[in-house]
Parts: structure tokens; C-alpha cells; sequence
């Protein structure tokens, strides 16, 4: 029997942190950030995405032994009063 793939998220942790950016209205875009030790895989990702076109983290391409290290980050427009 095969084991379903409904979510193949290896890490629940960025799964849960995408999602609550996501049902946030204050934040605007997702940022993808990488440390700099990150592959260049990650370090492709980097960059601003619409809420509804994020790349899933962690990049399952990633070329790290211990996992990859991309990060979900929200991008917050200020309203100034
Ligand atoms: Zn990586």
C-alpha cells in the first residue's frame, strides 16, 4: 500500500509558518530567504512571491545533507495614518 502524498511537506514547521502568513492580511508577498551557506538551489528561491505562488519550503531539490534552509519571511506594506 502505498502511503498518500496528499501533503508531502517534509517540515510541518514551514508548512504551518507559509500558512499563517498566508491568512494574514497584513502581509502583501511571501519572501523566500536563504543563509548564505544555503545551496544554490535555495538561494535561486530567494526572492518575493505572491501569497497564492509560493515555492514550497524545504526545496525538495535541495543539495544540503541536513536539509534545506530556505525560510518563509513576510513582506509587510506599511499604511502609514
Ligand atoms: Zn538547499
Amino acid at each position: 500500500m502505498v502511503e498518500r502524498q496528499k501533503d508531502s511537506w517534509e517540515n510541518p514547521t514551514a508548512f504551518l509558518a507559509l500558512k499563517q502568513l498566508q491568512s494574514n492580511p497584513r502581509v502583501k508577498y511571501i519572501v523566500i530567504a536563504a543563509p548564505n551557506d544555503a545551496c544554490h538551489l535555495c538561494l535561486s528561491l530567494v526572492g518575493t512571491y505572491p501569497k497564492d505562488q509560493v515555492p514550497r519550503l524545504p526545496y525538495e531539490s535541495c543539495s544540503l545533507p541536513h536539509g534545506c534552509r530556505a525560510f518563509y519571511m513576510p513582506f509587510i506594506e506599511e499604511v502609514y495614518p
